[in-house]
């Protein structure tokens, strides 16, 4: 008997309309927990390296994490992962809401897509009984609109959907997967479900969910409960309001956006507004919250309310999440009431909320260069907000400008050429970033940004204080209940930080703490990532209910199978390098390990090799990225070890120099041209 977990996946083949019920291996839990590192696994060893996005051969693959429908608060992400279109990398998304426990209740881990159909359908998971159906009915609708068509015909009111829009249809680069209260979004996994023909995958499941140990388990979840009660009454002091409770985080409960306004940018991720957020900006912002904002939600099992359903007047209700609610606003230049409409539009269409403005927001800027001209946009109007929704229009639609603006700011900006590349200056790894522009280069985030597999920083970060505390009595009070840093020296690295002076960025935190601090958070989002624990509750906050102390217990009471604070540790650095050695066999290099040139206005080139040096020997990779064969045999990845080795590239001592890296990405560039 199999406990927190099932035991067996779907597997749909598209082309030959096949689907079969298949015991997963238990020994892989053992090694990968479930969720991403499990999947990660699948497409390692199922996807050959020279397979494109956008192939039959690509996989798709929707995952619960491990304790995904347990009693677990706020353990709901489904993780889907595929080979992305834009980066030709690896590209894995969560999202929250309801549809993995779902999935789990009808009684499975994954659902595993591969093959295309020829005509549009979807995926209907009633328990034991599985079908393909046809969509041509729902070709063109919105994703919610799909949602709810599909719920009235199957008379199933309670099922779920996760489905794309038209942007996925068209396979738009950055196209979403949605699902009702959140949604998948980066890497553009919406347009290889497009592609793949499959329009929606709908759950109902009604059986149980089984732990090994549930007196014990309950135990756990109630305890954590209990914590997030008391962080809701010890907001952290000395920190943005954004960053002070749990949550993912609470942008639809509060009004006060300063940080965000002031400290990231407008446009093309080009002007900072330092005075943007006064009295009446935060008044009117308030109105227009409150007028639209018709109640909180939350995911499956989770008290923390970190949605919000909008009705926006002459508009179908939809739910906002995270920060998209600035995204559109920001990049127009605009205010909150254009950002709550036309991200309904978006939801509908089903773009990624945070590549979808910055790319709109880039075309505009080639206009005002003159590098595009009017003639590029017939009928577009003069007003900004207008030409934004102008705008989407056409690249959900691959019209006119819109075809090349569909596949991102870097590779639009390839086919516009004329100089248009030099205006993709917030990309990393051909993907689009947030619009922030700083000063001092501060080291953590380097080591970030220039590695991060998921190619996104809000996924990368937390736990960690992103500012020095100005005075050493509010970093004692920081430390003094800070029990869910992994080892104590964190305390130190904290309480020595300063604002300004010798111990602080870039040279502070040393390179060695900067290489821990980034170790440790990303550890934790790979963890939450196989677990299906929800970010906002355990790897992105301050001081959350969940940390490496009490994940083990929860691991070995919810599948019986013992796990220690050292096994999980591990098993989160094994799924970390097995997804470095999947972008590594296609091509990633230490070249491409590099965040924007103008992200910080002071870089310091010899201290950012050093970081990187060190933070690729932390790792057990070679000083071109490439995880060494004695790491990866000590993380029980041998056949990676093999795979890599006949290729030539554990023992290509220049795989990692830059002109490795360019001619991989100039022969990307020709493959995609
Ligand atoms: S913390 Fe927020 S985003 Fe996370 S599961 Fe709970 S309600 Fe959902």
């Amino acid at each position: 008997m199999r406990y927190a977990e099932t035991g067996f996946e779907l597997e749909v083949d598209l082309s030959r309309g096949s689907i079969d019920r298949v015991e997963s291996d238990p020994e892989l839990t053992k090694l990968h927990l479930g969720g991403l590192g499990t999947s990660a696994r699948i497409l390692w060893d199922r996807v050959p390296a020279e397979t494109e996005a956008f192939s039959e051969d690509n996989l798709l693959i929707f995952a619960t994490g491990l304790l995904c429908g347990t009693a677990a608060p706020g353990c709901n992400r489904t993780v889907v992962s595929t080979f992305s279109p834009q980066t030709q990398l690896l590209a894995y998304s969560m999202m929250g809401g309801f549809w993995a426990p779902e999935l789990k209740h009808a009684g499975y881990d994954k659902v595993i897509i591969r093959g295309k159909s020829p005509e549009l359908v979807y995926l209907w998971i009633n328990n034991d009984k599985v079908e393909i159906r046809d969509a041509a009915h729902l070709r063109g609708k919105g994703a919610i609109e799909t949602a709810e068509c599909i719920r009235q015909e199957l008379k199933e009111p309670n099922a779920q959907v996760a489905a794309i829009g038209l942007a996925g249809e068209n396979r738009v680069f950055y196209a979403s997967i949605e699902q009702g209260r959140s949604s998948a979004s980066r890497g553009g996994i919406g347009a290889v479900m497009g592609d793949k023909g499959l329009k929606a995958i709908v759950v109902r499941g009604t059986k149980d969910v089984n732990v090994a140990r549930p007196a014990e388990f309950m135990k756990l979840c109630d305890e954590v409960l209990q914590y997030i009660k008391f962080r809701a009454d010890h907001p952290i002091p000395g920190v943005p309001a954004i960053l002070q409770g749990l949550g993912s985080p609470q942008e639809m409960a509060i009004v006060d956006e300063q940080w965000h306004t002031t400290s990231f940018m407008w446009g093309n991720a080009r002007t900072r507004r330092k005075d943007f957020w006064t009295h009446e900006i935060e008044d009117k912002w308030r109105k227009s919250q409150e007028d639209v904002r018709t109640r909180l939600i939350s995911c499956y099992n989770c008290p923390m309310k970190c949605g919000a359903t909008i009705s926006v007047p002459g508009q179908p209700t939809y739910m906002m999440k995270c920060y998209s609610k600035l995204t559109y606003t920001m990049a127009a230049y605009s205010d909150l009431e254009f950002g709550f409409k036309i991200a309904q539009r978006a939801t509908e269409y089903g773009v990624d909320g945070f590549s979808a403005p910055q790319v709109m927001a880039f075309a505009l800027e080639l206009l005002e260069a003159g590098i595009l001209s009017d003639a590029d946009f017939p009928g577009m109007p003069a007003d900004v907000e207008g030409r934004f929704f102008w705008l989407l229009d056409r690249i959900v639609r691959r019209e006119g400008i819109g075809d090349a603006l569909a596949d991102g700011v870097y590779w639009a900006a390839r086919r516009i050429g004329k100089g248009a590349e030099k205006f993709d200056h917030n990309t990393i790894k051909k993907h689009e970033q947030l619009p922030l522009k700083l000063g001092m280069l501060n080291p953590v985030y380097y080591l970030m940004y220039a590695t991060g597999e998921k190619i996104n920083i809000t996924q990368i970060e937390g736990q960690f204080p992103q500012a020095p505390f100005p005075t050493m009595e509010e970093r004692e009070a920081f430390v003094k209940d800070w029990f869910q840093v992994p080892d104590d020296k964190f305390k130190r690295y904290l309480l020595e930080w300063e604002p300004r002076g010798e111990k602080s960025n870039p040279h502070y935190p040393s390179v060695e703490a900067s290489c821990d601090v980034v170790d440790w958070q990303e550890k934790m989002h790979y963890i939450d990532d196989a677990l299906g624990t929800c970010a906002g509750l355990s790897s992105f906050p301050l001081k959350p209910p969940y940390h490496i102390h009490n994940f083990p217990k929860f691991i070995s009471a919810g599948t019986g199978i013992e796990f220690d604070s050292a096994s999980v540790w591990k098993a989160a650095t094994r799924n970390r390098t097995l997804l470095r050695a999947i972008n590594v066999r296609r091509g990633m290099r230490r070249a491409d390990d590099k965040p924007p040139e103008d992200h910080w206005k002071k870089r310091f080139p010899d201290l950012e090799k050093t970081l990187l040096d060190e933070y690729y020997k932390l790792k057990g990779w070679n000083a071109n990225g490439i995880p060494t064969r004695e790491s990866l045999l000590d993380l029980d990845l041998a056949c990676v070890a093999e795979d890599l080795e006949q290729r030539g590239i554990l023992g290509d001592a220049n795989a990692g120099s830059d002109k490795a890296g360019e001619e991989t990405q100039a022969k990307e560039a020709l493959s995609h041209a």
